[in-house]
């Protein structure tokens, strides 16, 4: 993998709104718990409500058929009855007033955590997508690079000699051949100025004079 450092800016970009997504989640889901809890307070005051108004209104009921019977003491019973009842009937409402109070502000906590993690999303998604741009980009730059490599024989011994089209020289033979090839120069000195003269060990005849030395006896011989 080419390491390439816009890549890796965007990849750490990812990771880190990747972790701001997960937060918002969390954050929706408690706002979503403490917005239940506080609905299921105010739904306990309204069945406490509903069950005591219709104890309420049965007694009502109780209290005119008594009347209607003639039954004045106990008509009576039930309006007492009734009455007893209504301070707990206004605690109860009094309850759920107080109770609806912080369902608002949690409501709204809540839609402003889901609209976070809306926003934390989109900010995600389009991190991927700069990534995997960004991915498709250096993925494309490295097969145009490895397009540039290519293959040829070693002119000695056959095996394959990778080369880039841009080297100023590309070989023909390949490494192990040249060392081999280099080992075979060897110098020793010339018999008639002790300089050093450079031969071949494949050589049959291998010259014993240097250049100089072998002009100059051509010329005087
Ligand atoms: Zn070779
Ligand atoms: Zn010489």
């Amino acid at each position: 993998m080419t390491k390439d450092s816009k890549l890796d800016y965007l990849g750490a970009e990812v990771d880190r709104l990747k972790a701001e997504y997960v937060r918002a989640k969390e954050r929706v889901s408690a706002c979503a718990s403490e917005l239940d809890r506080l609905r299921a307070d105010v739904d306990y005051y309204k069945r406490e409500i509903a069950q005591l108004k219709s104890v309420i209104a049965s007694e009502r009921q109780l209290a005119s058929a008594c009347y209607s019977a003639g039954d004045h003491y106990s008509a009576k019973s039930h309006s007492c009855n009734i009455q007893n009842m209504k301070p707990r009937l206004d605690s109860l409402y009094d309850g759920k007033q107080r109770a609806y109070g912080p369902v608002e502000s949690a409501r709204a906590r809540f839609q402003q955590a889901v609209e976070e993690k809306r926003r934390a999303g989109a900010q995600l998604s389009a991190a991927r997508e700069a990534f995997n741009a960004r991915l498709a980009e250096v993925r494309a730059e490295r097969s145009r690079e490895q397009a540039k490599w290519h293959e040829k024989r070693c002119k000695l011994c056959g095996a394959t000699i990778r080369y880039h089209e841009d080297w100023a020289r590309v070989p023909d033979t390949c490494k192990s051949c040249r060392e081999r090839e280099k080992l075979k120069w060897r110098e020793k000195p010339c018999h008639g100025c002790g300089r050093p003269v450079r031969y071949n060990v494949e050589w049959a005849h291998p010259p014993n004079y240097c250049k100089d030395c072998k002009e100059r006896f051509t010329k005087s011989g």
